[in-house]
């Protein structure tokens, strides 16, 4: 549960405002990292303020289709730097023409339920333009789209996805869904059932920003899983002697026992890259390589030949 707490009568002596600050509270810390427990603070109204005016936008512009568009950040091969995949990052232009982070408007879509209905959108959009670079001739990579809480709750994902792909004529195989650990410890037996549904038709599924939440090893190894991504935080202080490399070692081998594909996120430097080849991390994904960019400049990112990307310091 999350939990908002405001304080007679150090907040305010209204009871109705009293009411509104708590409720604030509360979905600040439904915001921020749920079951978690936030306080009212003085200047929370202009915080409601906020964010009542960014859900009524975000309202409108998934009612009309308006403002979203997808980025692109590919994933390379640790070995020869050959491009394999690439990962589907939604972006939000409001009408003002402000470019919001997904980090801020995401969970406003989750819990308003509208994430739904724009992830079957970027869905599709990310399976046609995933087909469409198969098209060209461009290196066949995979296409990662992550996937948010209720999507994966809901009874219909698997016949959307059938749909999309059909739809786009996108393979399957070249299709990956992002989930998060949190979203795999819910009901296990429903959650086994879904990935089952995925894994039949040859979709393959990723274990996101793994080490940051609450994973069961014992259910680890009953899901069918097809890859493991290493959250960026154990990448960001990769030191040789550090606890964060062990813990990189430590999910290194674990995905090696169970047979995943391991990929390292915020790859950043040519010393973590150095370190997560010599630990045998299969695939990379980072700002060393790559930024997350248009669908045009990941075009020409595909189109370059990898021996530029192995050794992006020595790129022209
Ligand atoms: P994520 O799935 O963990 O995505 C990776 C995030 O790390 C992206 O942030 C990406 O821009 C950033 N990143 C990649 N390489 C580096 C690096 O080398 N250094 C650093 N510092 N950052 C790097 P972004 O695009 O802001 O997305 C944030 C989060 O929003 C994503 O985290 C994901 O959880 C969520 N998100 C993004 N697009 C979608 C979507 O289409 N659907 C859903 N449900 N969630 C999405
Ligand atoms: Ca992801
Ligand atoms: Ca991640």
């Amino acid at each position: 549960g999350s939990i908002g707490v405001a304080v007679y009568p150090h907040d305010t002596r209204d009871t109705a405002d009293l009411m509104r600050r708590a409720e604030s509270a509360m979905h600040l810390a439904k915001r921020t990292e749920g079951n978690a427990i936030e306080f009212s603070s003085g200047d929370l109204n202009s915080d409601v303020r906020a964010r009542v005016s960014l859900e009524g936008q975000l309202r409108r512009a998934v009612d009309h289709q308006e403002g979203f568009f997808l980025h692109y950040q590919p994933r390379v091969a640790a070995g020869d730097g050959r491009v394999v995949g690439v990962e589907a990052l939604l972006r939000w232009q409001d009408a003002a023409g402000t470019v919001h982070s997904p980090a801020t408007f995401i969970p406003i879509l989750e819990e308003t339920g509208l994430i739904v209905e724009l992830g079957q959108w970027i869905l599709t959009e990310a399976c046609r333009q995933c087909h469409a670079w198969h098209q060209a001739g461009l290196p066949a990579v995979r296409m990662s789209v992550n996937l948010a809480a209720p999507q994966f709750r809901d009874r219909q994902m698997a016949t959307s996805i059938d749909r999309v792909l059909a739809e786009t004529g996108l393979d399957p195989n070249a299709l990956e869904l992002e989930v998060t650990e949190t979203m795999l410890m819910a009901d296990i037996e429903q959650v086994i059932r879904t990935l089952g549904q995925f894994r039949k038709r040859g979709v393959r599924v990723a274990l996101d920003d793994f080490g940051t939440g609450y994973s069961s090893l014992a259910y680890l190894r009953r899901f069918p899983l097809d890859v493991l991504k290493i959250d960026r935080s154990f990448v960001a202080d990769l030191q040789p002697s550090a606890s964060d490399a062990a813990i990189v070692r430590t999910i290194l081998g674990l995905a090696d026992n169970l047979g995943l594909e391991s990929v390292a996120e915020g790859v950043e430097t040519a010393q973590q890259q150095a370190f997560l080849q010599e630990e045998g991390c299969q695939t990379l994904q980072g700002f060393l390589f790559a930024r997350p960019q248009s669908a045009a400049d990941c075009e020409r990112f595909l189109a370059r030949p990898a021996s530029a990307i192995a050794h992006p310091g020595y790129r022209a």
